[in-house]
Protein backbone atom coordinates (compact mmCIF):
# COMPACT_ATOMS: atom_id res chain seq x y z
CA UNK A 1 0.00 0.00 0.00
CA UNK A 2 1.27 3.63 -1.08
CA UNK A 3 -0.51 6.48 -0.40
CA UNK A 4 -0.44 9.46 -2.66
CA UNK A 5 -1.69 12.56 -1.07
CA UNK A 6 -1.91 14.30 -4.80
CA UNK A 7 -4.44 11.91 -5.73
CA UNK A 8 -6.28 12.51 -2.41
CA UNK A 9 -6.45 16.16 -2.65
CA UNK A 10 -7.02 16.43 -6.19
CA UNK A 11 -10.48 14.00 -6.06
CA UNK A 12 -10.86 16.44 -2.81
CA UNK A 13 -10.82 19.46 -5.00
CA UNK A 14 -12.86 17.73 -7.71
CA UNK A 15 -15.90 16.89 -5.30
CA UNK A 16 -15.90 20.39 -4.32
CA UNK A 17 -16.28 21.91 -7.90
CA UNK A 18 -19.09 19.21 -8.22
CA UNK A 19 -20.98 21.07 -5.14
CA UNK A 20 -19.86 24.78 -6.42
CA UNK A 21 -21.36 24.03 -9.97
CA UNK A 22 -24.60 22.70 -8.80
CA UNK A 23 -23.66 19.09 -10.26
CA UNK A 24 -27.03 16.83 -9.95
CA UNK A 25 -25.80 13.88 -8.02
CA UNK A 26 -24.41 13.38 -4.63
CA UNK A 27 -20.37 15.19 -5.10
CA UNK A 28 -18.57 11.58 -4.26
CA UNK A 29 -15.71 11.06 -6.50
CA UNK A 30 -13.53 8.04 -6.86
CA UNK A 31 -10.00 7.26 -8.74
CA UNK A 32 -8.72 4.18 -9.46
CA UNK A 33 -5.07 4.14 -8.94
CA UNK A 34 -2.13 2.09 -11.06
CA UNK A 35 1.60 2.47 -10.94
CA UNK A 36 1.07 5.89 -9.71
CA UNK A 37 -1.11 7.15 -12.19
CA UNK A 38 -5.29 7.65 -12.69
CA UNK A 39 -6.18 4.86 -14.65
CA UNK A 40 -10.42 5.47 -14.05
CA UNK A 41 -12.16 8.76 -12.51
CA UNK A 42 -16.13 9.02 -11.94
CA UNK A 43 -18.08 10.57 -9.63
CA UNK A 44 -21.90 9.13 -8.31
CA UNK A 45 -23.79 8.36 -11.76
CA UNK A 46 -27.42 7.89 -9.58
CA UNK A 47 -29.27 10.20 -10.67
CA UNK A 48 -28.45 10.95 -14.24
CA UNK A 49 -29.01 6.84 -14.67
CA UNK A 50 -31.73 6.54 -12.12
CA UNK A 51 -29.66 3.11 -10.95
CA UNK A 52 -29.43 3.44 -7.55
CA UNK A 53 -25.86 1.41 -7.11
CA UNK A 54 -24.05 3.91 -9.77
CA UNK A 55 -22.10 4.61 -6.95
CA UNK A 56 -18.32 6.77 -7.87
CA UNK A 57 -16.58 3.37 -7.03
CA UNK A 58 -18.79 0.83 -8.80
CA UNK A 59 -18.64 3.18 -12.26
CA UNK A 60 -14.95 3.69 -11.68
CA UNK A 61 -14.43 0.07 -11.19
CA UNK A 62 -16.80 -1.47 -14.25
CA UNK A 63 -15.55 1.33 -16.64
CA UNK A 64 -11.91 0.00 -16.08
CA UNK A 65 -12.56 -3.81 -15.98
CA UNK A 66 -14.36 -3.66 -19.33
CA UNK A 67 -11.70 -1.14 -20.96
CA UNK A 68 -9.20 -3.50 -19.71
CA UNK A 69 -10.83 -6.71 -20.85
CA UNK A 70 -9.84 -7.99 -17.14
CA UNK A 71 -12.40 -8.32 -13.94
CA UNK A 72 -9.39 -8.24 -11.22
CA UNK A 73 -7.78 -5.25 -10.68
CA UNK A 74 -4.87 -7.09 -8.24
CA UNK A 75 -2.60 -3.95 -8.71
CA UNK A 76 -4.86 -0.84 -8.32
CA UNK A 77 -5.86 0.86 -5.66
CA UNK A 78 -9.01 3.01 -4.88
CA UNK A 79 -9.51 6.36 -3.87
CA UNK A 80 -12.58 7.91 -2.57
CA UNK A 81 -14.12 10.75 -1.07
CA UNK A 82 -16.33 9.55 1.26
CA UNK A 83 -15.82 5.97 2.80
CA UNK A 84 -17.82 3.29 0.47
CA UNK A 85 -21.06 1.88 1.03
CA UNK A 86 -21.42 -1.93 1.74
CA UNK A 87 -22.13 -2.62 -1.99
CA UNK A 88 -19.12 -0.72 -3.48
CA UNK A 89 -17.01 -2.76 -0.95
CA UNK A 90 -18.33 -6.07 -1.35
CA UNK A 91 -17.63 -5.03 -5.51
CA UNK A 92 -13.85 -3.88 -4.61
CA UNK A 93 -13.24 -7.20 -2.48
CA UNK A 94 -14.62 -8.91 -5.96
CA UNK A 95 -12.76 -6.85 -7.83
CA UNK A 96 -9.33 -7.83 -5.58
CA UNK A 97 -8.17 -3.98 -5.55
CA UNK A 98 -5.33 -4.03 -3.28
CA UNK A 99 -6.79 -1.00 -1.17
CA UNK A 100 -8.97 1.98 -0.28
CA UNK A 101 -7.96 5.31 0.96
CA UNK A 102 -10.63 7.65 1.44
CA UNK A 103 -11.84 10.91 2.62
CA UNK A 104 -15.10 10.73 5.12
CA UNK A 105 -16.32 8.87 7.05
CA UNK A 106 -19.89 7.19 6.49
CA UNK A 107 -21.48 7.14 10.03
CA UNK A 108 -24.28 5.83 8.54
CA UNK A 109 -24.12 3.62 5.27
CA UNK A 110 -20.28 3.43 5.81
CA UNK A 111 -18.77 -0.18 5.24
CA UNK A 112 -15.81 -0.06 7.90
CA UNK A 113 -18.39 -1.35 10.55
CA UNK A 114 -20.97 -2.70 8.92
CA UNK A 115 -19.74 -4.72 6.08
CA UNK A 116 -17.10 -7.22 8.10
CA UNK A 117 -17.69 -10.71 7.66
CA UNK A 118 -15.36 -10.98 4.67
CA UNK A 119 -13.68 -7.91 4.08
CA UNK A 120 -10.87 -8.56 2.11
CA UNK A 121 -9.29 -5.30 0.95
CA UNK A 122 -7.33 -2.88 3.40
CA UNK A 123 -9.00 0.29 4.17
CA UNK A 124 -7.75 3.56 5.64
CA UNK A 125 -9.66 6.62 6.01
CA UNK A 126 -10.00 9.97 6.98
CA UNK A 127 -7.80 11.55 4.93
CA UNK A 128 -9.03 15.57 4.43
CA UNK A 129 -11.66 14.67 6.37
CA UNK A 130 -13.01 17.48 7.24
CA UNK A 131 -12.74 18.99 3.68
CA UNK A 132 -14.91 16.03 2.52
CA UNK A 133 -17.50 16.01 5.03
CA UNK A 134 -18.08 19.83 4.34
CA UNK A 135 -18.70 19.63 1.06
CA UNK A 136 -21.62 16.49 1.43
CA UNK A 137 -22.82 19.01 4.23
CA UNK A 138 -22.69 21.90 2.02
CA UNK A 139 -24.20 19.79 -0.78
CA UNK A 140 -27.02 18.57 1.09
CA UNK A 141 -27.25 21.96 2.41
CA UNK A 142 -28.08 23.16 -0.98
CA UNK A 143 -30.25 20.50 -1.49
CA UNK A 144 -32.68 21.48 1.18
CA UNK A 145 -32.64 24.95 0.21
CA UNK A 146 -33.59 24.13 -3.57
CA UNK A 147 -37.03 21.99 -1.93
CA UNK A 148 -38.26 25.56 0.09
ZN1 LIG B 1 -21.36 2.64 -2.69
Amino acid sequence: MSYDTRIMLFITGLSRSLVKYDFPEIPVVAAIVRDGRIVSLYSNDVETTGFPWRHAEFCAIESLATSLGNKFLCDCDIYVTLEPCDLCMAMIDAARIRSVYFGAYNTKYGSMFNYSSARLTPSIGGFYESDNSNTLIDYFGSMRSRDV
